[in-house]
Formats: structure tokens, sequence, C-alpha cells
């Protein structure tokens, strides 16, 4: 007889809750947005936080983490009956970067600035905008906390090659999971890694502000989204995001996992600038 335990139960529905969630690979899971909304509330100056009130003061959940997967929520819709604002968008959860060095040129590689370093840029200037109507500020908030977050998922600023691992499927071969089961390296990125965790998000937030914050190379640098997507890219390699023969196991998502945290916590770090910047600019 074959003894389960309880934890392997939990595991195995776990991940073949993910495996189905992960047809859609959006963008990280709900949780990976939330998370960074979560952490930016928190930084928010009391200037660009009363702003941030006001704008979203109609939503369901009137925070940061509470509009962090409109984005998906609408691209979705738009596959459906028809999201004007979904379809418009859906080219700016990601980019993809040509060659293995990460090579870019805008007009090759995020042509008329609909990739996601076009559109942070485009939506933190309408954030900005105090000329501009409440409603474009409001949907360029909701934009811009979820682009931050997409931005730093290694698989959203990949090779445009395999559109971001998307075309690179691999069996999981844990524990606890089914046996063989597919699923591409993509999905493994925006859900398996964060989820299997098994936290919920308050105790996610905690664990990830006890995580070092380094100093930031990319403050003061010219065209910030574009750097963030270019360490995003440059990590692909690095950290062997890749495995061998196609396949992984519970020890790759324990071995990665660390990373998409560290993702996690920087997105939320200058999610936090980025909207102060817009919402409370340093007075000349
Ligand atoms: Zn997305």
């Amino acid at each position: 007889m074959k003894i389960i335990l309880p934890r392997a139960v939990s595991t195995s529905l776990l991940l073949s809750a993910l495996l189905l969630a992960s047809g859609a690979a959006l963008a990280w899971s709900k949780q990976g947005h939330q998370l960074v909304g979560e952490l930016a509330q928190r930084d928010l100056t009391p200037a660009a936080q009363r702003e941030v009130d006001r704008l979203l003061a109609g939503e369901p959940v009137p925070t940061l983490a509470g509009v962090a997967t409109w984005a998906d929520e609408i691209r979705a819709e738009s596959r459906g009956a028809g999201n004007a604002l979904g379809t418009l968008s859906s080219k700016w959860h990601y980019v993809n970067f040509s060659g293995k060095g990460c090579d870019y040129v805008p007009a090759r590689n995020c042509p008329d600035g609909n990739c996601v370093i076009g559109a942070i840029q485009a939506q933190a200037a309408t954030l900005a905008d105090r000329g501009r109507s409440d409603e474009d500020r409001r949907n360029a908030l909701k934009f811009i906390v979820h682009f931050v977050g997409d931005a730093h998922q290694p698989m959203h600023a990949g090779l445009a090659s395999d559109r971001g691992g998307n075309n690179f499927q691999l069996n999981y071969r844990g524990k606890g999971a089914r046996q063989g089961e597919g699923t591409n390296l993509h999905g493994v990125w925006d859900y398996w890694l964060l989820q299997s965790a098994e936290l919920d998000n308050t105790r996610y937030t905690r664990r990830l502000l006890e995580l070092p914050l380094p100093p930031d190379p990319t403050v003061g640098a010219e065209h910030r989204p574009l750097q963030w997507a270019l360490e995003s890219c440059a990590l692909i390699e690095s950290q062997a995001i890749y495995p061998p023969r196609r396949r992984i196991t519970d020890a790759y998502l324990d071995q990665h996992r660390p990373l998409a945290e560290r993702r996690v916590r920087q997105a939320g770090a200058r999610l936090a600038e980025l909207i102060n910047a817009a919402l409370d600019p340093p007075r000349p």
C-alpha cells in the first residue's frame, strides 16, 4: 500500500490547481502581483498616498494590492466579450529581447512603445499629468502597479525565440505532483515558484520585508524600466533558469524561489518610487 503523507497531498492538489491555472500564463500569479502592491503601498509618501486613495476610492478593494491584477483581468476579457482597453494593452505585459545578449532595439523589440518598457513609461507620464482625467490617471495607476511586477519576472522580459518560455515545454517530476505533467517554463515562473511556498499574503509580505534590499544600481539611470527589464533578461542566463533536459523537480522550485522573491521585493520598492515621483515630485 502506498502511504501518502498530508504534505504530499497538499502539494499534489496545489500543483494540480496550478497546472490548470498556468494554462493562461499571463503574469506573476495573482499573489505575486498583490505582493508587489502590498510592499509598494508601505513606501508611499503621505502626499502620494492621499492621491492614490483619491484615485482608487471607487474600486472594490481600493489599495495597490487590490488593483494589482486588473490589467490581467481586462486582458482576459478582451479574448471573449471584447474589452477594448484589454486588447489595446495586451502587448504591454512583456518585452521579448533578441538573441542571447538581450539585444534591444526599440523599433524592433518595442514597436510604437507597445511593450512593458514603453507602457510603464507612458502610464507613469499619464499618472503624473494632473491635466488628464481622473479615469485616465486611475487606469494608469492600475496599469503601473501590474506592469512593474511583470517587468521583474524574468520570463516576461525573455527571449523572442521561445516567447519568453511559453514555447519551452517541460515536465514536473516532483514527489507530490502527478508524474509527467506538462507545463512550460513561463508558467513555472508565473505561478509555481511563489505558490509552492504555500504562504498567504500577510505571511509572505512579512517574509519579503525581511529580505535585504541592496543599493539599487538603476537609481538615477535613464529609462529605468528598460534597466529593470534588462536585469530580468540577464538573470535568465546567469541564474541557469532553463533546466537541462526539460525536466524540473522540487529542487528547481526551492533553488529558484529566492530569486523570484528578490524580484518581487525589488519591484515593490521601485513601484513605490515611481508612484512617489509621479504624485509627489520633489519641489524645485
Ligand atoms: Zn501581466
